[in-house]
Parts: structure tokens; C-alpha cells; sequence
């Protein structure tokens, strides 16, 4: 595909599976009947030949480069996404205090919005979950404030979503859990969040995420986890979702989504390319800023999120008028700009704006919603 016909394509604002850069598709297109001369396409590769080995270490090396991960972390390459690991982390971990066979012992969960509340939900038949906050009264519109966090003793992990794909709100810092009295690892979904800014790995003993928001394809899970929280999955356990088996076999117990690998390591060397995360984390922030300082000094659209927790990848807004949303988003359709309704649950409007949206595609965006609000006033 020539580079004309890459500037031309619209701007894809779905929450997920999202926009990829269409660099990564480009180059996945002339790829994809013959890889690197192996006369095969990356789909049909042994996962255990010299090729395909190749395609994930070094996916796993530049991704262990990029988020700066330290050492004493296993990153592993799952599949079930992040609902599957509502239940996979509670089976590997739920047991860590009670003792390995005892059964699930107490969880801490933090609730702030769709993702967080159903990570809980699941938990549930695992052992005890305990929710240490929750900003349901205020209609998840801010992240409740750590000091004021129930934290139990002796809990088996906290978990939180740090960023709320469906809510947009997101934490700008992880809360530091020794300061707050718990020694439980902290356990995060980052899933719509991924690699758009650094990680305090200092504050976390488990990150995962579903690649299909901001790393990839959707069918590979990405799960780093630090290494003394291998070890301790309750029996019932499946063996292909035993964090331990998983990265003793180095994410080769079962089958691994391996063309999913492929384009999320192709996405990897695109953020590179990039100048690495500090450099898309800038980005982000101008993106981010770009579109709420409009929405603010807007007469017709509001986003509702405390100004410290807003989103920089998920931007919920509303019209005043909701009677014009139909036509808003057709008009958005015509203007080159897809997939802007709302999550069912909330309504409205919702631009996702993941690494892989340029600033320009956030200009236009504002552009055609400034058009939009003048010409119906
Ligand atoms: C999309 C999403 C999920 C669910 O991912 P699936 O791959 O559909 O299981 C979980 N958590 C967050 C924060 C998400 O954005």
C-alpha cells in the first residue's frame, strides 16, 4: 500500500480491538505470504521452529525494553483475555496467604467502573472478596482517594483497573500499598492502557491486559508477573493458566496465539521507532489535552470525570442535546471519523485515542466537532 492511500484511511476511535498503526498492517501485508524468505506465512509456523522463536523473543525483548521491566518479572504470553483473568488471577493467587491447597483467602478489590466491578464479581468464587473502595455512589466519575481505601490484613493481592476503558477514568499514579498499611501485591488490569506510559513496577506485583486495545490483535493476553508471586495457584487451577507452568515453559505450554505475537511485536517495534514510551507518553498527553480543553470550553458537549482521573486513551463525552447524537455520529461517519458511540452502559459518545492515533486524527476529530456544534446552534 502506497503512502497515499495510508494517509487516507479514516480515523478508527473504537475502544477495542482498535485502531493499529497502519504501518504494522502495511508491513504485515507484505509479510504475510512469505515471512523474512521462509517461504510460509507467520500463521503457519511451527510454533517451536527457529522462526517463529525468533518473531517472540524478540517481541519479549522489546517489549521488556520498552515498558522497562524489571528482571525479577516474567512476561508471558496468554490467551482468554481480561475476562478469563478475572478468573486467572483469583485461581493463582487467591490461596498466596491461606497456603497452597487451603483454598482462596482474602482478596482486596477496588471498584471504579464496569472493568474493576466484574474483575470483582468474578474473584468471588475463588475465596473472600473484599471491595476496598468504591466510586459507584458517584457514578465512577473519579478514582476514591487511597488514604480513605479498606485495606484488609494478610489479603492475597488488591486489585484495581487502572484505566476504565468503558468510564474513562484512569489513575495518573499507582497508589504506593506499603504506605498505605497493606503488604499485598498489587495486582492491575492495564488492558486499555498498556504501553502508553511508563510503569512504577516498584508498586506492582501483577499487570495484564487483552492486546486488543492498545498492543495488537485481540487473542493474546499479556500477563508480567513478578517472580515470588509464581507458585501458588489453588489445585483447581488449569494447568494451561498456571502462571507457573506458563513461565517455566516460557509461554509454550499450550499453543500461543502466535500471529497475534507477530503484530503485537511489529507494534512494539513501531513504539520504538517512536522514541519509546516517554516519547508516545507525550504524545498521549497532548492528544488528551487537545480534546478535554475543547469539550470544556464547549457549550454542547460535557465530559463528566474529575479532572484529576480523566482518561488520556478514553474520552466519554456527551451532547447536551442528546436528540442530536444520531446525527452527530453520522456526520462523523461522513467526516472520516468511525466508531465514536458510547459503551450501551453509559451513552453518549466515547473516543478511544490509543498510541496508534496521530495528533492530527485528534485535530480533526475536535475540527468536525466544532463544525458540528456551530452549524446546529
Ligand atoms: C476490554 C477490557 C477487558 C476485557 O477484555 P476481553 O479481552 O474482552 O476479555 C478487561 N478490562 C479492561 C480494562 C478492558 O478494557
Amino acid at each position: 500500500m502506497n503512502a497515499r492511500a495510508l494517509s487516507a484511511r479514516p480515523y478508527n476511535f473504537s475502544a477495542g480491538p482498535a485502531a493499529i498503526p497502519a504501518e504494522v498492517l502495511s508491513q504485515a501485508a507484505a509479510e504475510m505470504l512469505d515471512w523474512h524468505g521462509s517461504g510460509m506465512s507467520v500463521m503457519e509456523m511451527s510454533h517451536r521452529g527457529k522462526e517463529f522463536d525468533s518473531i517472540h523473543n524478540q517481541a519479549l525483548a522489546d517489549l521488556r525494553e520498552l515498558l522497562a521491566v524489571p528482571a525479577n518479572f516474567r512476561i508471558l504470553f496468554m490467551q482468554g483475555g481480561g475476562l478469563a483473568e478475572n478468573a486467572i488471577v483469583p485461581l493463582n493467587l487467591a490461596g498466596r496467604t491461606s497456603g497452597v491447597g487451603q483454598g482462596g483467602g482474602v482478596m482486596d478489590y477496588v471498584v471504579t467502573g464496569s472493568w474493576s466491578q466484574k474483575s470483582a464479581k468474578e474473584a468471588r468464587r475463588y475465596g473472600e472478596v473484599r471491595v476496598a473502595a468504591s466510586g459507584e455512589t458517584e457514578g465512577f466519575t473519579r478514582v476514591p482517594d487511597p488514604a480513605g481505601w479498606q485495606l484488609s490484613a494478610k489479603a492475597s493481592y488488591v486489585h484495581l483497573c487502572s484505566n476504565e476503558t468503558i468510564h474513562g477514568v484512569e489513575y495518573h499514579q499507582l497508589p504506593d500499598l506499603k504506605a498505605l498499611g497493606s503488604d499485598a501485591p498489587l495486582v492491575v488490569d492495564f488492558s486499555s492502557h498498556a504501553a502508553s506510559r511508563p510503569v512504577d513496577w516498584s508498586r506492582v506485583g501483577l499487570a495484564y491486559g487483552g492486546a486488543q486495545k492498545n498492543l495488537g490483535p485481540a487473542g493474546l493476553t499479556l500477563v508480567i508477573v513478578r517472580e515470588d508471586l509464581l507458585g501458588h495457584a489453588l489445585p483447581v487451577c488449569p494447568s494451561a493458566f498456571n502462571y507457573q507452568t506458563v513461565a517455566e515453559n516460557n509461554s509454550m505450554f499450550n499453543t500461543p496465539p502466535t500471529y497475534a505475537i507477530y503484530i503485537a511485536g511489529l507494534v512494539f517495534q513501531w513504539l520504538k521507532k517512536q522514541g519509546g514510551i516517554q516519547a508516545v507518553e507525550a504524545r498521549n498527553i497532548a492528544k488528551a489535552r487537545l480534546l478535554y480543553d475543547f469539550i470544556d470550553g464547549s457549550q454542547l458537549y460535557v465530559n463528566k470525570v474529575a479532572k484529576d482521573n480523566r482518561s488520556r486513551m478514553n474520552v466519554p463525552f456527551f451532547l447536551r442535546d442528546e436528540a442530536r447524537n444520531t446525527a452527530f455520529l453520522d456526520g462523523a461517519k461522513a467526516a472520516g471519523l468511525l466508531q465514536l458511540k458510547g459503551h450501551k452502559s453509559v451513552g453518549g459518545m466515547r473516543a478511544s485515542i490509543y498510541n496508534a492515533m496521530p495528533l492530527k486524527g485528534v485535530q480533526a476529530l475536535v475540527d468536525y466537532m466544532r463544525d458540528f456544534e456551530k452549524t446546529q446552534a
